[in-house]
């Protein structure tokens, strides 16, 4: 079903409440990558070109109900301030009548940003206080999304909000355009491939099944090859390895589809050498990134991709020594003709620090959500919003 958009909405003198993910990483009381900030700013431009006197609201870190001070959004108000060129308000809180009465008096083109959603246990948890998103709700004439990275989530802000704008909830610009990219991998242009790689084995087992099915190559590095080159019969040594039997099932759905690294560079304390997969790697050593021979031979088949979905470094890409696999991946794909969507925190990340950012198709600033999203093929914060035929 297609969900309402922003165009959709009238906005003009209108009091527009929009979920935004501004959980920026912070160091120190400083911002230290304001990236996601800039990924609402097309919706918030529009809503103030628009006539519209906007309400943002967020989540930062995890404060658990607490008032966690480290926490406060006030400095993404600061930064937002800057890239608009105009004030923007900062709200002690969230909710409550000081709120309510920044909110009343808030003008057309005006900014006002609530303080951290998190700071109220009902956040996360809607079933605790169902008033929460009553009280969230009463702020706003309509209601937007545009925080993707929070859209798996039926939290009270993303989800539960929505039954009090019955057919005023809409996608923000962000959020259609990374549905709108992620719905390519649903009918992909073959050959369609997938590198997936990283450390969170567990938390993508249900991506890997999906892909599985899907894709016509699926190569496997990073810590998430180790399970599988055990599975396999592989001496890993000391590498990353989960469950071999979660391996195993994957592997027999499809073997001719897994492609596997062939040779990989291990490390033991200070030393560090590459070895051949043939051989497996010798006790105490652990395995950290794809090693030159993998390399050549990923690229070279990947080649012949159509599209191509990338989620997890190759290997321990924070470590210079380790990091010559993501980067010779990213390389390949940033010069490669297929449609290439990126996604993962660390991912996104890895290719952005190296320098391949803007010759990607797309990349996905959700984690969680765009696995998700793969896996599922639909998320419970754009469930909630508004059908349109
Ligand atoms: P994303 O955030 O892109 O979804 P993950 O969080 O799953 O990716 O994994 C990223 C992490 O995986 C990085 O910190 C990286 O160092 C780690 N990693 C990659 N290869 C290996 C490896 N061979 N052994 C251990 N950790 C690895
Ligand atoms: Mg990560």
């Amino acid at each position: 079903m297609a969900k309402m958009t922003l165009k959709d909405l009238s906005l003009e003198g209108k009091k527009v409440l929009m979920r935004v993910d501004f959980n920026v990483p912070m160091k120190e009381g400083e911002i230290g990558d304001d990236t996601r900030i800039k990924g609402a700013l097309p919706s918030i431009q529009y809503i103030l070109n628009h006539g519209g006197a906007l309400i943002l609201m967020s989540h930062m870190g995890r404060p658990k109900g607490t008032k966690e001070k480290e926490l406060s959004l006030a400095p993404c108000a600061t930064r937002l301030s800057q890239l608009l060129n105009r004030p923007v308000q900062m709200a002690t809180d969230c909710i409550g009548s000081q709120v309510k009465e920044m909110v009343a008096h808030l003008q057309s083109g005006q900014v006002l940003l609530l303080e951290n959603l998190r700071y109220h246990l009902a956040e996360e948890k809607p079933e605790l206080d169902p008033t929460f998103a009553a009280k969230l709700a009463e702020l706003g004439d309509c209601f937007i999304n545009d925080a993707f990275g929070s859209a798996h989530r039926s939290h009270s802000s993303t989800a539960l909000i929505t039954k009090y704008f019955p057919d005023q909830a809409a996608m923000g610009f962000l959020l259609e355009k990374e549905i709108q990219a992620l719905s390519t991998l649903t009918h992909p242009n073959r050959p369609f491939s997938a590198i997936i790689g990283g450390a969170k084995i567990k938390g993508k087992i249900g991506v890997l099944r999906k892909l599985i099915e899907v894709v016509d190559e699926l190569y496997i590095g990073g810590g998430m090859a180790f399970t599988f080159l055990k599975a396999k019969g592989v001496e890993i040594g000391n590498s990353l390895c989960e469950d071999a039997q979660v391996a195993l099932d994957i592997l027999k759905i499809a073997p001719n589809k897994i492609h596997l690294p062939l040779d990989i560079v291990i490390a033991k304390e200070q030393e560090v050498k590459t070895v051949d997969l043939s051989k497996g790697i010798p006790p105490q050593w652990q395995g950290m990134d794809i090693g030159p021979k993998t390399v050549a031979d990923w690229s070279q088949k990947l080649r012949n991709s159509a599209t191509i979905f990338w989620n997890g470094p190759v290997g321990v890409f924070e470590t210079p020594q380790f990091a010559e696999g993501t980067r010779a991946i990213a390389d390949a794909l940033a010069n490669s003709s297929a449609k290439v969507i990126v996604g993962g925190g660390d991912t996104v990340a890895a290719v952005q620090q190296m320098g391949f950012g803007a010759k990607m198709d797309h990349l996905s600033t959700g984690g969680g959500a765009s696995l998700e999203f793969i896996e599922l093929g639909h998320l419970p914060g754009i469930d909630a919003l508004t059908d349109i035929n």
